[in-house]
């Protein structure tokens, strides 16, 4: 029995298996394994893999087992703290550890057989100084260019135990991941003047001038005029207002300035020094009350309308907890959109600023992971998207959620389903931070919470440029279609209005809901949509079985092809898409280029930057697009908004329908309204007297909130009820009804309320097919205690082998 080992880790795999898995090791490496370093170990059939060692300890288990081959880290890449966040995640959205764990950390951390390897074309290094395992590595990639960690360690013989030196090698910067699927994220890039020469040949240049080049001396001049006081470069759109891209071209080509380009989101000019803004009294009141909050460690609502100067308060906050040595963390809901946002920051907090996002590259993220870990001043404040919670932060002192309302915080492609707001506020208690709740237009459930006094509500309603606001007009598309004035999916009165403005030379926005594809059924003729009487949602058309269905429940009536509210046969399903609409206004106004943004043009490398540009610079006078319009749009030019249907927002089916509906038109009109200018907002609907829009004309979100929160008392949603999702997915249908069925079965014995299976609104995607089963858990149990037994029930389910081709996934707050 000498022989038996005796010391023992327990390992998370960043993988989606369940717990932890036993290693044994010797006892010299034993004293040096901590929590939270890395180990290389075997696992599967002769793989190798990153693991995370989560404890260690001497109780031998009752199986055989493999020894760790190697040591990769002497001090853990995750901090105690961050652990807490991710155990927390791992229950509260029922998903194993291991998965949350390959969600938090760059890739980078976590070299597999698999992982693919090249050399860095940028690194500098002397190949004949490095160690033998990494010259031979080198040499090889050398040779192939890209290699699998399984590959080089066939070459270099060690097959094993060359992880710590490629790790070794990727933290020197001389290897790199190689990623075949091309990087997502590209920056938005800006071009800026700088002069070419030196001051004295300017001046003579200028002196020198002959009277053909008038123009030419005259744009130096206006440039030196940006350029001088701060010695900064000067962005080319400023000349561009005034002068011609061929004279700026002129001045180029003569040598005498030059042009250089920066990612906007990314430059840094040192010399700009930001004058230091007096809050007004409003602002100064809302700090006030902010701090009185953060005394009593309440989390902060900030419900301020747009332009009443948010952003100037958090960056105060941020301003005194930085010279007193603390860390902040600001949430953003997406990067591409938010330039100008980081712009300001970055000029304010300059070097002590870390933009954090996971479509950055890997060493980027990588990079800033380790100056986390490491306390650098450098991540005094991480500004990031929902991923950034993840950071092995050791002490956070002020946590700001910028639009908390923004759905884009919730992940919604796999596991862990997590919610960033919600999950910032237990980051939040984790550190003892405080915490801002940053919005126009408040979710539901945070007023909700300040309603009830779990968090401080701190309101501003006055923006702090007076400027003028848009006209809201709400144009009834029945009465236009009674009498024939509709073409397409215009009203005449639309249609005039953007003549107008185009003939004025400003530009227009058309706006489309379309969140998705959701084939709900409108009658042309009166705007009636069938409802599912359970749930308050749209029902959905599905082709193959004729029928009418609700996605949460079931419930489903034929499709008769008449309309049941005015027995009309005008229908007409939802979902027409922005090519349509744009291809409907280019026949309609031949000369005018438009320009459309969605889902499908912005897929592709810089889709978004170019569109926004090309309508920026004036290129396409009319931009159609999704709600992604609404965002980090300038709309200086823009007089004329235009939302095809809202009808098509209030009935999407999703019991947010209303509030994204509220948020969304609200958002659009804080966004316009400039000074001299009548802008408009026309929004065309079946139905003007809707409750939601009659809000959004009132700009009264008190007014929606209280109409929201007794609809979601009455049908049992969110805030009152918790929701868990179960997504099923299989090529089978056969054997996804029976898996699903199953486990709804099983559910129903603990739960009063469970919807489905059901299809979803979508619910064939290529060759698989969906199935949905929703949990309305009661508002009086724990919800842990809900969880533990949804999560033991999924346990069982996972274990049945006939179900083992039908994929689960589990959304909780769906
Ligand atoms: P929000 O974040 O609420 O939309 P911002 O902070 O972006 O509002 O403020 C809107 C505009 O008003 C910005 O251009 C900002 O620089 C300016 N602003 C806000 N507060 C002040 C202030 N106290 N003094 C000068 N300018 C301000
Ligand atoms: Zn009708
Ligand atoms: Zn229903």
């Amino acid at each position: 029995m000498m022989n038996e080992p005796e010391y023992f880790v327990d390992v998370v795999i960043p993988l989606a298996v369940e717990g932890t898995y036993t290693y044994h090791c010797r006892k010299k490496d034993f004293d040096r394994i901590q929590k939270g370093i890395r180990v290389a170990v075997p696992f599967g059939k002769h793989q190798v893999q990153t693991g995370i060692v989560y404890n260690k300890h001497r109780s031998t288990p009752p199986y055989e087992t493999k020894s760790v081959y190697q040591i990769i880290d002497d001090k853990p890449v995750i901090s105690e703290r961050a652990w807490e966040l991710y155990e927390f995640i791992a229950g509260y959205y029922l998903t194993p550890l291991g998965q949350v764990i390959r969600t938090a950390l760059p890739h980078s951390f976590f070299l597999e057989s698999r992982t693919f390897l090249k050399l860095n074309d940028e690194a500098t290094y002397n190949k004949e100084q490095l160690p033998d395992d990494a010259w031979l590595i080198v040499e090889a990639l050398e040779k192939n260019q890209v290699l699998s960690v399984e590959e080089i360690g066939k070459i270099t013989g060690n097959r094993q135990k060359g992880l710590k030196t490629y790790f070794q090698l990727l933290e020197d910067g001389i290897v790199e991941i190689h990623i075949s699927i091309r990087e997502r994220y590209k920056p938005k890039f800006e071009t800026y003047l700088l002069p070419a020469s030196e001051e004295k040949q300017l001046k003579d240049f200028l002196n020198d001038i002959s009277e053909r080049a008038y123009k030419q001396r005259e744009l130096l001049l206006f440039f030196f005029k940006q350029y001088f006081p701060a010695k900064k470069p000067v962005n080319k759109k400023i000349l561009l207002q005034s002068y011609s891209g061929s004279l700026i071209k002129a001045l180029v080509d003569k040598g005498i300035l030059k042009e250089i380009r920066v990612a906007a989101d990314r430059q840094i000019f040192d010399e700009v020094a930001e004058e230091n803004i007096q809050l007004n009294s409003a602002q100064q009141n809302a700090i006030n009350q902010i701090q009185s909050a953060f005394e009593k460690g309440k989390p902060v609502l900030l419900h301020g309308i747009t332009a009443s100067g948010k952003t100037e308060i958090y960056m105060k906050l941020m301003e005194k907890v930085l010279e007193n040595g603390g860390k902040v963390l600001f949430l953003v809901p997406e990067i591409a959109l938010t330039t100008q946002l980081i712009l300001r920051l970055r000029k304010k907090f300059n070097r002590h600023i870390s933009v954090y996002h996971s479509k950055y590259s890997l060493n980027e993220r990588h990079e800033i992971w380790r100056n986390v870990l490491n306390h650098s001043t450098k991540t005094d404040i991480i500004l990031g998207t929902r991923s950034a919670l993840f950071l092995p932060y050791s002490h956070l002192d002020l946590i700001i959620v910028d639009e908390e309302h923004d759905e884009a915080y919730k992940e919604f492609f796999h596991q862990p389903f997590y919610q960033a707001r919600d999950m910032a506020l237990v980051l939040s208690r984790i550190h003892q931070a405080h915490i801002v709740l940053g919005t126009a237009t408040p979710s539901v459930e945070s007023y909700r919470n300040a309603e009830t006094g779990k968090y401080a509500l701190v309101e501003i309603f006055e923006r702090h440029h007076q400027t003028p606001e848009p006209e809201q007009i709400l144009v009834n598309l029945a009465e236009h279609y009674k009498q024939n004035k509709v073409r397409g999916h215009f009203s005449r009165d639309v249609l005039d209005a953007v003549k107008q403005v185009l003939d004025e030379g400003r530009q227009v926005l058309v706006f489309l809901n379309r969140r998705g594809y959701a084939p709900v059924v409108e009658c042309k003729n009166c705007g009636h949509i069938d409802m599912c009487p359970n749930c308050s949602v749209s029902l959905t058309y599905h082709r193959q079985t004729e029928k009418l269905t609700c996605h949460y429940c079931g419930y489903s009536i034929p499709m008769t092809g008449v309309c049941r509210a005015c027995g009309s046969n005008d229908l007409e399903l939802h979902g027409t898409g922005t090519q349509q609409i744009a291809a409907e206004l280019a026949e309609y106004f031949p000369d005018i280029p438009v320009g459309r943004m969605d889902a499908d043009t912005t897929g592709k490398k810089d889709g978004h930057s170019r569109i926004i540009n090309r309508f920026e610079t004036g290129e396409y006078r009319i931009l159609v697009g999704t709600q992604m319009i609404t965002k980090g749009l300038d709309f200086g030019n823009v007089s004329l908004v235009v939302v095809v249907n809202a009808d098509r927002m209030l009935h999407y089916p999703d019991f947010r329908a209303n509030e994204r509906a509220f948020q969304m038109l609200t958002q659009v009109a804080g966004r316009t309204g400039r000074r001299n200018r009548r802008d408009r907002i026309m929004i065309q609907t079946y139905q003007p007297g809707h409750p939601v829009l009659q809000f959004v004309l009132r700009k009264d979100y008190q007014g929606f909130y209280r109409h929201e929160i007794s609809e979601r008392r009455q049908f049992r949603y969110p805030p009152f009820n918790r929701l868990v999702k179960l997504e099923f997915k299989a090529r089978n249908p056969q054997l996804l009804n029976e898996a699903s069925e199953w486990l709804a079965k099983a559910l129903r014995y603990y739960f009063p309320d469970v919807l489905g299976p059901s299809d979803p609104a979508v619910f064939r995607i290529k060759t698989y097919y969906l199935k949905e089963i929703l949990i309305k858990l009661p508002a009086d149990k724990s919800l842990k205690k809900s969880k533990t037994i949804i999560g033991k029930l999924i346990k069982k389910y996972k274990a049945i082998a006939k179900f083992r081709s039908v994929r689960l996934a589990v959304n909780p707050d769906p």
